[in-house]
């Protein structure tokens, strides 16, 4: 009976498994490893998880949710296919997925998960989960906090020496910092600070405002379809600045081809109201450790908008060092998480 790691995050969801001492993603959905935490209802078909619920979000809003993890704890009730349903139990589907698709591709049993929760969840946030792991047929004994599977994932790359760490998860929603000190085979949270409505998506929404001034469009005057496609387009774009100098973006409005440009320059001015923020947060945690920037000696980024090299550059300036990047920083904490159950 194996036992996986399990990532169950905003935006994005991660399984993981130990093999022959490493850790390895359980794949998802074709080529990607990163199952979306969006849960949809078909009329007709039951329930979708995944991209083809993301699919539906917008053309499909009132039969979709997401990003319900916020809201994880509560009895917020979600609406879809006519029944109510709480983020706890909206968060098994999600599980049930990766539990289905971990058998499916390891070809046993999974019974048991190591599940990851970000630091500042309470007991009723955790039970919760747990809860959530239970209805999915999950034993789920153990939660590890989201910044201590990544300084798990950043010990196994760089020795076990006693080191302050600072975790900077950017994810699609939400940001979260995390002062870490590692010392004797010991990972205490020192303190935390974040942004629960800061992530991704409000680069997107700050791209698509850029993409409607360039071309003189009101965002509220485009219908939901466009709307849709113009949210895609600008995560796209965003997303590929990743490999490439710049994007070209295209939507058509109305019978109009309206066009724009986003490049690295571009996009540090569209997110410089979020660098604000950030460092706020940044200043704020450091005054609750009672430290100072020099009293860190890494930053490690995590979550998929640490991808983003305008968000590396600011770090690098804030922070008067080269920040730690591990591998792909959207897997950093499945990639602790299994290392977890490897241990398990
Ligand atoms: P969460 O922890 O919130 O579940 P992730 O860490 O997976 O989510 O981050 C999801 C966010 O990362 C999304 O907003 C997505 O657009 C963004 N993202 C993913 N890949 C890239 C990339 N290559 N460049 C910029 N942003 C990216
Ligand atoms: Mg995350």
């Amino acid at each position: 009976m194996a036992v996986i790691g399990i990532d169950l995050g905003t935006t994005n969801s991660l399984g993981a498994y130990w093999k022959d001492g490493r850790v390895q993603l359980i794949p998802m959905e074709g080529e990607s490893f990163l199952l979306p935490s969006v849960v949809g209802y078909v009329e007709g078909e039951g329930f979708l998880a995944g991209a083809a619920a993301k699919e539906r979000l917008i053309p499909h809003a009132g039969d979709t949710a997401a990003s319900f993890k916020r809201f994880m704890g509560t009895a917020k009730e979600y609406h879809l296919g006519g029944r109510a349903y709480t983020p706890m139990e909206l968060s098994a589907m999600i599980l049930e997925r990766i539990k289905r698709n971990a058998e499916f591709y390891l070809q046993e049993e999974i019974e048991e998960a190591v599940i990851t929760v970000p630091a500042y969840f309470n007991d009723k946030q955790r039970s919760d989960t747990r809860k959530a792991a239970q209805i999915a047929g999950l034993k789920a004994e153990r939660l590890i906090n989201e910044p201590s599977a990544a300084a798990l994932a950043y010990r196994r790359e760089y020795g076990e020496e006693d080191r302050t760490l600072l975790v900077f998860d950017f994810g699609g929603g939400t940001l979260d910092l995390s002062y870490v000190e590692c010392f004797d085979n010991v990972i205490e949270i020192i303190a935390v600070a974040g942004d629960n409505h800061l992530g991704g998506d409000d680069i997107d929404e700050a791209v698509s405002e850029y993409f409607c001034r360039e071309n003189g469009l009101k965002p509220e005057e485009l219908t939901r379809q466009e709307q849709a496609g113009l949210r895609k387009r600008s995560e796209e774009a965003k997303c590929a600045l990743e490999k490439q100098e710049e994007a070209a973006m295209e939507l058509t409005v109305g019978d109009r081809v309206c066009r724009a440009v986003l490049n690295e320059e571009r996009l540090f001015e569209i997110c410089m109201p979020l660098f604000g923020k950030i460092k706020q947060l940044f200043l704020r945690i450091l005054e609750d450790a009672d430290s100072r920037v020099s009293g860190i000696d890494d930053l490690i980024m995590v979550g998929g908008s640490s991808k983003l090299g305008v968000v590396k550059r600011f770090l690098r300036e804030l922070l008067g060092k080269e920040p730690i990047v591990l591998g792909e920083t959207d897997k950093v904490v499945a990639y602790g998480a299994g290392v977890y159950a490897g241990i398990r």
